[in-house]
């Protein structure tokens, strides 16, 4: 099998964006709120925006099933209060629950938190339980910076996250590291701020001792880790100058990263540099890059193509990435394949 654990639901009927400008434009004139039942979309509509997109482009490269999450950069929690990320949260994770149910060989779930800057972390969890224990969600989806690029907010390691770290390891689920939209104009949204935000998690992490206090929490890193990989000697060496243990030993246990790496030297050093063991075969498309490399004729986010043509694995190694590291990573994944059988 083939798992693709990072695919978000970028191709949502226009009628959830028209809802969500109604509920933004209603923290300034409440009038112009809409309830979340004036929101209206069918199945067919969205099975058509799937068959169309993700799932056409993951039959085209062969992809058997997305871990699927609200987009991304829609997120926005940013944006109003605690109130308007909840009803926003809600919406958005049920959406993709019902996408799941429809394609339900090809799609599971993984939750966007309700998260607010400022507004303790803890509030997260019911919305957290109603996915995973409702809706069968394998994961979540954990913004280390709501305030959208001012990075308000303590570090992961910091004790105000552990509410959502203690539920995450007695549900058994990993959460992957993804910030939203960036409303600081320094920092390009998947540019620049999805990828400081992995290299910035990462040396959160280093700084810390989080696993000591969660040994079975699990991370995944996406966009390749952002600049760790590359940068894989000053990391060690900051670890070794904070008196920190070698990094296999200090994250490795319960840090992955994912191959949304959009070329195939890219692909090489994450593979030379970063056990096989700890990368989760990852495409994220239809995303960020949307376009065709010039170069190889190929879509950029295609990135099996990468994974088989590396020379970095061994065939063991291959099968690892594309399905044994996302099982084992996500085990509740894992359950539900093989109560499929598969
Ligand atoms: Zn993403």
């Amino acid at each position: 099998m083939i798992i693709d654990c990072h695919g978000h639901y970028t191709t949502a009927p226009k009628a959830l964006e028209d809802w969500r400008s109604a509920q933004i434009a209603g923290i300034a004139d409440a009038s112009r709120k809409l309830p979340a039942s004036q929101l209206k979309i069918s199945d067919d509509e969205l099975r058509e925006t799937i068959e169309g997109n993700q799932l056409r482009q993951m039959k085209e490269r062969g992809i058997d099933l997305t871990i699927f999450s609200p987009r991304a950069s829609f997120m926005a929690h940013h944006i109003g209060d605690y109130a308007v990320s909840a009803e926003w949260a809600s919406i958005c994770n049920q959406l993709c629950y019902r996408v799941s149910k429809l394609f339900p060989d090809h799609f599971i779930g993984a939750a966007m938190l309700p998260q607010s800057p400022g507004v303790d972390p803890k509030t997260c969890i019911a919305e957290l339980d109603t996915c995973v224990q409702d809706y069968g969600f394998v994961g979540i989806n954990l913004n280390p910076d709501p305030s959208g690029g001012h990075w308000t907010s303590p570090p992961l390691t910091d004790r105000t996250w552990y509410p959502i770290y203690e539920r995450m390891v007695e549900l058994d689920i990993p959460a992957m590291v993804h910030v939203s939209t960036s409303c600081n104009p320094c920092f390009h949204t998947t540019g620049a701020h999805y990828i400081n935000a992995d290299t910035t998690a990462f040396m959160q992490l280093i700084e810390g001792d989080l696993f000591k206090d969660f040994p079975t929490l699990r991370f995944i890193i996406p966009h390749g880790g952002g600049a760790a990989p590359y940068h894989w000697g000053r990391y060690r060496g900051l670890a070794q100058a904070l008196k920190k243990p070698p990094l296999r030993e200090h994250l490795l246990n319960n840090v992955f990263f994912d191959t949304c790496v959009y070329h195939q030297p890219g692909i090489d050093l994450l593979m030379k540099v970063v056990p096989t063991q700890n990368i989760l075969f990852a495409s994220e498309m239809i995303g960020a890059v949307r376009g065709i490399d010039p170069e190889t004729g190929h879509n950029f986010d295609d990135t099996r193509r990468y994974v088989e043509a590396t020379d970095k694995l061994t065939a063991e190694g291959r099968r690892d990435i594309f399905e044994g590291n996302a099982r084992r990573v996500f085990p509740r994944l894992d359950k539900a394949l093989k109560a499929r059988g598969r």
